[in-house]
């Protein structure tokens, strides 16, 4: 499992293998040091049960969205579509736009789940399930101001 450890102080996200991770890391932008504490089931990548940053077991699922590639996907279309309404072939110009479209539907439907911390943002990637529920705001303002009076930031 891919980790990407979210520094307390910075907000630095921070990549670590859970298998082989050392038990502290040090932050490259502020340099100060992140304890880690993996489960056995997050070195072995079978679920995500405790945050090896924070400790908590509060965990939410989301796609793994890079908006870059759907962004580029919409801009070639339109500027492909742009250049047949030019030359008066409307309709081919509306049917790329719309290929383009469903491109960016199969880039977002291929996307894995990923499974995240509430309260520092810790990321979780690997060939584990995500059995964590959906993103639930009431619960995220509740833990990170829980998580932000612990580490002294509130
Ligand atoms: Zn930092
Ligand atoms: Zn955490």
């Amino acid at each position: 499992m891919d980790v990407l450890a979210r520094c307390s102080k910075c907000g630095a996200g921070l990549p670590v293998r859970a298998a082989d991770a050392p038990a502290a890391i040090r932050c490259g932008r502020c340099g100060s040091d992140i304890p880690l504490s993996f489960s056995a089931a997050e070195r072995a990548d079978t679920a995500v049960d405790s945050c090896p940053v924070c400790q908590g077991a509060d965990f939410y699922t989301r796609k793994d969205f890079d908006p870059t590639i759907g962004v580029t996907v919409v801009v070639i279309g339109a500027a492909m579509s742009a250049v047949f309404y030019w030359f008066g072939r409307d309709l081919v110009a509306y049917s790329i736009l719309g290929g383009a479209a469903l491109i960016d539907l199969a880039v977002y439907g291929r996307l894995k789940d990923l499974t995240v911390c509430y309260r520092c943002h810790t990321e979780f990637r690997g060939a584990y399930r995500c059995t964590a529920p959906a993103f639930d705001l009431h619960i995220a303002d509740v833990l990170e101001q829980e998580y932000e009076r612990r580490i002294g930031r509130r």
